[in-house]
């Protein structure tokens, strides 16, 4: 099953989207993905504060109060008997004749999926290989757009290059990966782009910090340059479907010696929390 506004109907067969959703026609809305874990939603709450914020940016009403989607998004994980795996979901400005500014009458259109997803376990024991590319992304990059074309080619040419992510760099500064947060570690401490208009602000980077903070290991917001990345004793990315994985090499130079023991500590009490 999948939503649609307050509909509950089955995929494909019943499937409506008008050919003038504005979420077609310009990418203009917001999406959130939630990972769950044996049937439970992991901070769904910070999603749907996220999700609040995102829609106030783009001064986009939501068609449903945070307790009411909340409610929708919990009654199609149990309707689709989802263990673990993600619900994707997303608001569009609605249906209307194009134009690009803002419709006077249209409704906005809520669309939510489950999908089964594995833990990629194997790339969280071995880390993986990231690329640095151009970040030619807008400059609200904290809003949780549809609009994602510069996400899409960064991370084509990262699976181009071999590459399972591809780090951004924005006048000689590390931002982030297409569709993750990036980190360094350096003498004990992380570090990682401040949380501007230039990154999202991942829930999983909130997770981070707060294991960071329990442990004692200090959360520096600071810029950095790819040089920086290179002397690091470690390097990781997060997100809601890639967790906490390490990275093990970026472009040519291979970062430390495997996975260090930093993100091994924030993996470990990742693990206990979900
Ligand atoms: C969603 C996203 C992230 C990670 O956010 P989480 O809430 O941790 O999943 C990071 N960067 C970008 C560009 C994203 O779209």
């Amino acid at each position: 099953m999948i939503l649609i506004n307050d509909q509950f109907i089955k995929r494909n067969q019943d499937t409506h989207i008008d050919i003038e959703d504005r979420g077609y026609q310009f990418g203009d809305g917001i999406y959130e993905v939630v990972r769950v874990y044996q049937g439970k939603t992991f901070r769904l709450d910070d999603h749907l504060d996220r999700f609040e914020r995102s829609a106030k940016e783009i001064f986009m009403e939501l068609p449903f109060s945070k307790t009411e989607t909340k409610l929708k998004i919990t009654q199609l994980i149990e309707m689709n008997n989802l263990q673990d795996g993600i619900v994707y979901f997303q608001v569009t400005r609605g249906v209307a004749p194009r134009t690009h500014a803002f419709p006077q009458n249209a409704k906005p259109v809520l669309t939510a999926y489950t999908k089964k997803s594995p833990r990629p376990i194997d790339q969280f024991k071995n880390g993986i290989k990231v690329v640095t590319v151009e970040d030619i992304r807008w400059l609200r990059c904290d809003i949780k757009s549809l609009n994602l074309l510069g996400n899409v080619l960064a991370k084509q040419y990262a699976h181009e290059h071999q590459a399972e992510e591809a780090i951004q760099i924005r006048d000689n500064t590390v931002t982030e990966g297409s569709s993750s947060n990036f980190y360094i570690v350096e003498n004990g401490k992380i570090y990682t782009h401040p949380a501007d208009h230039f990154i999202l602000r991942g829930i999983t980077r909130i997770v981070v910090e707060e294991i960071a903070n329990k442990l004692g290991i200090p959360f520096i917001e600071k810029l950095f340059s790819v040089k920086d990345v290179y002397r690091a004793d470690e390097a990781f990315i997060s997100s809601t479907t890639a967790e906490i994985t390490p990275v093990i090499q970026v472009n040519d130079k291979v970062i430390g010696n495997g996975p260090g023991p930093i993100v091994r500590a924030i993996q470990e009490e990742f693990q206990k929390l979900i």
